[in-house]
């Protein structure tokens, strides 16, 4: 029998009529662009949402990363503290501002940076940390929060996986300096394309609009060197339209989640993440770390020849990539290592079934 291909995960939609029926007044308008109507309300909807005094909306999430590095104004050269075991859009942001990474160990049982870690790593050139908070586990954020007061250091989370997280009751988009989203269509929700900066400094929200919009401030004046990251209305009515579900998703999310662990917690050589009763997550990613590489690999390739494309997020950690190799300082990072080798992103999404999942399981448990 052809079974349905599994891809790691799903775009959530509205349906196809909500989302008409939202860019119909475009048609009137001919606003498409521009911090618009729906660019406006979607900033306003996510203060509220997110418990945040200040968002910028961006284009994407590695624009934000971007612009939020930058609208911090340090040297060229400085360093940044910051993980390996992310997305290479985290180092690509450091190194594409001027400044250095210098990447810091993870821990074994979050996979977030190790904070106890960090000091050891602080120089004179110092300027900030950029911890990222990975598949929605959330960075110890008192002990980086002190640390970066000691030392008078700037504190940026890629919060991309955790968007409306919350921990002991404080929103995860008011940690640090700031903290940037990313609306990827893979992401928990989406602006199709999109990302946002969130931050309490009311400094940044002229910074960044300025480096988003190039610099204008009114018809005949520039007043800052920027570039183009505006959010477009289509992005923006998708947005909206997501946010109707969001709640919804992230419980279809959770259930499907609690059926992975149901059947996979206990089973040999695999590992299933302990949750913080702490954090409320959002559900976003299913990670599991199998008992070695070979092991892992072998899953990988069982679940791909029956069409289920699992993900080695985040294999190899960005630190090995090509284009980074041998170029910043050399630290000790062997617990990422060892979790990139061994990790595996199972599919999740809020329209995967039950019975997709106990398929999956099952080729899973079966690899020895
Ligand atoms: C998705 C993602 C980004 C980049 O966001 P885009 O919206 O795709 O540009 C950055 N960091 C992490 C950890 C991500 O997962």
């Amino acid at each position: 029998m052809e079974r349905k291909t599994i891809y790691v995960t799903q775009s959530s939609m509205p349906l196809y009529e909500e989302y008409i029926e939202m860019i119909r007044p475009l048609w009137d308008s001919h606003k498409l662009t521009n911090m618009g109507d729906y660019h406006n309300r979607l900033e306003e909807k996510l203060k509220d949402i997110l418990h945040i005094p200040y968002i910028s909306l961006m284009v994407n999430g590695h624009m934000a990363l971007e612009m939020a590095i930058q609208a911090m104004d340090f040297p060229k050269g400085s360093e940044i503290i910051t993980t390996p075991f992310t997305f290479v859009s985290t180092t690509h942001a450091v190194i594409r501002n001027g400044m250095i990474p210098v990447f810091c160990d993870i821990k074994y049982s979050d996979f977030t940076i190790d904070e106890n870690k960090i000091e050891a790593l602080i120089t004179d050139k110092t300027v900030a940390i950029l911890p990222v908070h990975v598949y929605g586990n959330i960075c110890n954020y008192n002990k980086i929060q002190n640390i970066a007061k000691k030392y008078d250091l700037k504190v940026i989370y890629d919060a991309a996986h955790a968007f409306m997280e919350v921990i002991n009751g404080k929103s995860v988009e008011s940690l640090g300096d700031a903290s940037i989203l990313s609306f990827h269509a893979t992401k928990v929700f989406n602006t199709i394309e999109g990302g946002a900066v969130c931050f309490s400094d009311e400094c940044l929200h002229e910074k960044l609009y300025n480096l988003k919009n190039f610099g204008i401030r009114s018809e005949e004046e520039v007043a800052a060197v920027g570039a183009n990251g505006k959010m477009n209305e289509f992005c923006a009515a998708m947005g909206l339209c997501n946010l109707e579900h969001i709640e919804k998703e992230i419980e279809r999310r959770k259930k499907n989640t609690f059926h992975y662990d149901e059947i996979l917690s206990g089973k040999k050589g695999i590992m299933i993440r302990k949750r913080n009763q702490k954090i409320k997550y959002n559900y976003g990613y299913y990670p599991v770390v199998f008992s070695s590489q070979e092991h892992r690999n072998k899953v990988y390739t069982k679940l791909k020849n029956n069409n289920i494309y699992a993900r080695k997020y985040f294999y190899p950690i960005t630190a090995d990539q090509q284009c980074f190799l041998g170029k910043y300082a050399k630290v000790d990072l062997k617990n990422a290592r060892e979790v990139s080798e061994r990790i595996l992103t199972l599919p999740l999404y809020s329209d995967l079934e039950e019975d997709e999942i106990d398929r999956i399981c099952e080729i899973v448990c079966k690899v020895q």
